[in-house]
């Protein structure tokens, strides 16, 4: 699943190949895919819409248009595609946005998970999906005592409370595994028990984290690959997620994989306390 920093990648991506461009006409394949308002709706209220900007909550990505915002999350497999509008496409590619300039932005979702919201502008932020997010986890509000003051009246597992969107938003499973190894923190210990020292190591290490897999363009594990077709590079630099039974980068021991919040956990037991 895409996480904070390959969303970003593909915004980063997308904004100049669609910013400016006037949508003619939408189709819509896959009808589930759209949550609000009815499609319908969906398609009529963004014909003749310019697309102004894209921004990013989390995972969410919001189109700007003239006076409606497009919110959009991924899930699992989720990606956009620009192409001519006579491009050829598969069975896969569920929702067509045509622009008068003859180009068309595609939305593809092999599994089908992924949702797109439509909300007049202003009003994205009072309903769901957004309208109970966290905090971003580059955003200056972020501080250590915020983190501190959410952290200390939480009894589940720090694991649990980091993947909660409602208390950060854009952290999922591999960033969450690799946030605790860097500020050496056991996936399994209750949020409330971290020191002082453990939760500035913690907000340092997100920060740390999510920008460096910004600049790395994101991790590609798995399918996910940018807008463009290009892989980010960060998987490379990964401490922990998906290095089961091979040597810690630090100590050399065996990292572990277990569950952990119904997720499957990567850590090392010497590093991480
Ligand atoms: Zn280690």
């Amino acid at each position: 699943m895409p996480e904070l920093p390959e969303v970003e990648t593909v915004r980063r991506t997308l904004l100049p190949l669609v910013v400016g461009k006037t949508i003619e006409r939408v189709k819509v394949h896959w009808e589930k895919i759209i949550q609000h308002p009815d499609v319908e709706t969906f398609c009529d209220r963004l014909q003749g819409q310019t697309i102004r900007d894209i921004q990013r909550r989390g995972k969410f990505l919001m189109f700007q248009l003239d006076n409606v915002v497009l919110v959009s999350h991924l899930r699992m497999e989720g990606r956009y595609i620009c192409e001519n509008e006579h491009a050829p496409f598969d069975r896969h590619t569920h929702i067509f946005f045509t622009f008068t300039d003859r180009t068309e932005l595609r939305y593809r979702d092999v599994r089908k998970f992924g949702t797109m919201h439509l909300f007049n502008k202003g009003d994205e932020l009072n309903a769901p999906p957004l309208s109970n997010i966290g905090r971003e986890p580059l955003d200056e509000q972020l501080t250590v005592s915020w983190l501190s003051d959410q952290l200390r009246r939480i009894k589940r597992t720090i694991k649990a409370t980091l993947l909660d969107q409602t208390i950060i938003a854009g952290l999922g499973n591999i960033y969450v595994d690799e946030v605790l190894f860097r500020s050496f923190i056991h996936p399994e210990r209750a949020a409330s028990t971290l020191t002082v020292q453990e939760v500035e190591a913690l907000h340092r290490a997100i920060i740390e984290t999510i920008r460096e897999a910004i600049e790395k363009g994101g991790s590609t594990v798995r399918t996910y690959v940018n807008t463009q077709g290009k892989s980010g590079t960060f998987q490379n630099e990964l401490y922990v997620y998906g290095r089961a039974n091979m040597p810690c980068r630090r100590c050399g021991n065996l990292i572990i994989k277990t569950v952990v919040a119904n997720r499957g956990t990567h850590y090392c037991e010497t590093c991480q306390k």
